[in-house]
């Protein structure tokens, strides 16, 4: 599905990602660890085309076509979905409003019809109740005010709706309490499927006793530096970051 062969991309001129080589099969779910400042979140940025990445060299290919070549609207309508490290804050604007507006924005690049305010009302409580999150989320400005747990489980909801095939998670599992945590590695669960991958970037080895990871990477100034399954992030959890990589190759 997801094939980033040498990525190299640049913010405000400084180079982030070096080099980095990634394959993700549908069905899959990906861990990538690493320290603050590794370029975890810019791998998402670039990812989903948001503005001020420069690409400088390499290749992402998603389901066989260009990824980089196509506009983030784009993106986003061939199902590529990122949650965001820091949930932007839309004061003033309806959640369920704006969650209609990017559903209907994705199925109308699709050629599909657009849903009217009843249909995607029924659509949203379906999600809402096997999410098993309170509709009073719904009621409220996007993210305005929420809790950062709200505005995690916002997100998930966000994804429960625009059911993406490549979901991106960034940090989604920071600052929860293990209560917040549980909900959402649930809602991720119940999203898993065989043609949907996930690319979980997170610090800490605690989500992934949630949902459990197919593949773990370790990623340190800008490369995937070290590969392997999720023992590789109990591993992690117990020597820190330290040696990563300089060790053979995972396997080897
Ligand atoms: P991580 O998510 O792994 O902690 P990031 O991808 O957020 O790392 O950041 C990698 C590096 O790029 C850091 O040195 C950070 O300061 C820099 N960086 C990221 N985004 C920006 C930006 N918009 N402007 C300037 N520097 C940035
Ligand atoms: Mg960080
Ligand atoms: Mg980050």
């Amino acid at each position: 599905m997801l094939k980033i062969e040498n990525l190299h991309a640049r913010v405000e001129g400084k180079e982030i990602l070096k080099g980095l080589s990634l394959t993700v099969n549908a069905g899959e779910v990906h861990a990538i660890m690493g320290p603050n400042g590794a370029g975890k979140s810019t791998l998402g940025n670039v990812l989903s085309g948001r503005e001020g990445y420069e690409v400088t060299a390499g290749s992402v290919s998603y389901n066989g076509i260009d990824l980089l070549a196509l506009e983030p609207e784009a993106r986003a309508a061939a199902g590529v979905f990122l949650a965001f490290q820091y949930p932007v804050e839309i004061p003033g604007v309806n959640n369920t409003y704006f969650l209609r507006a990017a559903a209907n924005a994705q199925r109308k690049a699709r050629g599909e019809k657009e849903l009217d305010s009843m249909q995607f009302l029924k659509l949203v409580r379906e999600k809402l109740k096997v999410m098993q999150i309170s509709d009073e989320l719904l009621h409220r400005a996007v993210n305005e005010g929420f809790s950062g747990g709200e505005k995690k489980r916002n997100e998930i909801f966000q994804m429960a709706v625009l059911e993406p095939q490549l979901a991106i998670l960034d940090e989604t599992d920071s600052g929860l309490d293990i209560d917040a945590l549980k909900q959402v590695a649930q809602g991720v669960n119940m999203l898993r499927s065989p043609d949907r991958a996930f690319l979980m970037i997170t610090h800490y080895q605690r989500l992934l006793d949630y949902v459990v990871p197919d593949f773990v990477h370790v990623l340190a100034d800008g490369r995937i530096v070290e590969s392997g399954d999720k023992s590789l992030a109990l591993k992690l959890e117990e020597h820190g970051y330290r040696g990563i990589g300089e060790s053979q190759p995972a396997g080897a």
